[in-house]
């Protein structure tokens, strides 16, 4: 059968050089860890989306465990996520402590349905975590409306989403605290690494100690002497280190070039495959511009699995994301069961990403679109 010449991923960073020069100057550098190119990073990730405060962390996962923690999250408390997501949106909540509340999706946008989420507040309910799915924000302005309401804490699941736009603004200043991961298939890398964004002075004060075992610079610490300091909760070591954060400076300098790079094979794809009996493209939220983390169709009639197969027979990198998060044994054993949210799972038996990345060329595009053409 025929084959790619070399598998085609279906996502993969872009390393250049000047990305490869700055960490190697990092590792000469007196700092591994805990020196200044952190805060650099911080600040250039902060900047860009227009937040106050960035704190790093080292991967997406630690950074939701903290914003958890900041929120104030803890045992009988319910948060309410999105089942199509990967399983560290829900994870968080569960790390400390909380029980997790999945709102079905919205049949067009694949994101948490507002409606959805209304229907799923209790008196339990504590925050919401919104994923921007596929780099397409969710519904911000209901969702923080519904959180203003019922007196909510909102941590935005943006780890598909930097540099996506809501309505004229970046990504990252619509809920109270954003992350941002930077995993090598994310719109950045730092191998691994992630952030969370906010605009919060208490916030971003209780992320910096939870990322650094609950140390902090206490009064009473000052007054002991230079040496002394206090740990005054259990944090964790969830630091990120010089060298990622040299890397991540440098690939935020190529973010933009990375985004419409994204944007202009999601719209050959879209050209290709919009008129297709039997393809559904991706929707796209009026006034919103995804970052085109992935490229997902929902296959209406053909057999799923046997496009999959036929596809990766021939090299390409398809894939699908993601299987409803409580279909996980994991959740089934906390008893939440297989119906509890249709649209997602009806979604989700049609879905199919393509692949989408800074570094494909036309020909693997072109490729993909007329493997796929030829197997609808
Ligand atoms: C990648 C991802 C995460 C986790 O980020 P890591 O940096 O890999 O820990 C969380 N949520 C979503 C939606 C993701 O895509």
């Amino acid at each position: 059968m025929e084959k790619f010449k070399h598998f085609i991923s279906y996502g993969r960073q872009t390393i250049d050089d000047e990305d490869v020069q700055l960490v190697i100057d990092t590792l000469r550098s007196p700092n591994l860890t805990q020196g200044p190119k952190i805060l650099e990073f911080e600040q250039a990730v902060a900047n860009y989306v227009g937040a106050k405060y960035a704190v790093a962390f080292c991967n997406g996962t630690a950074a939701l465990h903290g914003a958890c923690y900041a929120a104030g999250i803890g045992e009988g408390d319910e948060v309410i996520t999105s089942p199509i997501t990967f399983a560290a949106s829900a994870n968080c909540v569960r790390y400390v402590g909380g029980t997790v509340v999945f709102a079905d999706i919205d049949s067009q946008t694949y994101n948490i349905d507002s409606v959805q989420v209304r229907a799923n507040i209790t008196d339990k309910t504590k925050a919401i975590i919104p994923v921007d799915f596929t780099g397409q924000p969710a519904d911000m302005d209901e969702i923080m409306a519904i959180a203003k309401e019922h007196n909510l804490v909102v941590i935005e699941d943006g780890a598909q989403s930097f540099g996506s736009i809501y309505k004229g603004q970046k990504v990252g200043i619509q809920a109270d605290m954003t992350m941002f991961s930077f995993h090598p298939v994310k719109p950045i890398t730092t191998a691994e690494g992630g952030v969370i964004v906010t605009n919060s002075e208490e916030y971003y004060k209780k992320l910096m100690k939870f990322r650094s075992h609950g140390i902090e610079q206490t009064a009473y610490a000052l007054e002991q002497g230079g040496w002394y300091y206090e740990m005054t909760d259990l944090g964790y070591n969830y630091r990120m280190t010089d060298l990622q954060a040299a890397l991540g400076i440098s690939q935020m300098s190529k973010l933009d070039a990375f985004l419409h790079k994204r944007k202009e094979i999601a719209s050959i794809y879209t050209e290709a495959l919009k008129d297709v009996n039997g393809i559904r493209v991706p929707f796209q939220l009026e006034g919103a511009e995804s970052g085109w983390h992935l490229y997902m169709v929902q296959l209406e009639h053909a057999n799923r699995k046997q496009v999959f197969e036929a596809m990766r027979v021939a090299n390409i990198g398809v894939h699908v994301h993601y299987l409803p998060v409580y279909w996980h044994p994991y959740y089934q054993q906390l008893g939440y069961e297989r119906g509890l949210c249709p649209v997602a799972e009806k979604w989700y038996e049609k879905a199919l990403t393509l692949p989408i990345h800074p570094g494909l060329t036309d020909e693997e595009i072109n490729y993909v679109i007329n493997k796929l053409l030829s197997l609808i």
